[in-house]
């Protein structure tokens, strides 16, 4: 199993970080703010509470962008990587993206999250709740037809 403290970095290596496990949380973000800030089609999340995360090195290199009314991402100013979002609503809880890690943690992905913004280009079938609406966290019907049966994906209204 997986062992902790495991660490995780930017693409340069210059900010790297410690997280004790065990987590909170795992799951795939569909929202438009992680697509465009991190170029993909969805974000794998994990969360921890802030005081089993501590950066080991280049905390002076980190900006801290606010992203919302209510939350913030920081990203590495020397290789732009966004590394840590943390929200007003759950402010003793940071979320890390999966793929910073250098190792496995204790969980897999549960669900997807802020579903109703997903990309029409990647083909999902692998049978995680998918949650959407205001909150991004409601459940969502099941779409069990075949993707090519909805209609104006993407649209957010
Ligand atoms: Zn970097
Ligand atoms: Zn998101």
């Amino acid at each position: 199993m997986s062992e902790s403290p495991v660490y995780g970095a930017c693409l340069c290596g210059s900010v790297r970080f410690r997280v004790e496990l065990p987590t909170l949380f795992c799951g795939h973000c569909h929202c438009t703010m992680c697509q465009r800030n991190h170029g993909a089609a969805f974000v794998t999340w994990f969360a921890v509470p802030s005081n089993q995360t501590e950066i080991v090195k280049g905390e002076e290199l980190l900006t801290r962008y606010a992203s919302s009314s209510h939350g913030s991402r920081s990203f590495c100013s020397q290789c732009g990587t966004s590394l840590f979002c943390v929200s007003e609503h759950l402010p003793e809880h940071v979320d890390i993206p999966l793929a910073n890690m250098e190792g496995e943690i204790d969980k897999a992905p549960e669900l997807h999250f802020y579903f109703d913004s997903h990309v029409s280009w990647v083909p999902l079938d692998d049978g995680l709740p998918r949650r959407g609406g205001d909150t991004g966290m409601e459940p969502l019907p099941d779409e069990s037809q075949s993707e090519g049966d909805r209609e104006n994906p993407g649209d957010e209204g």
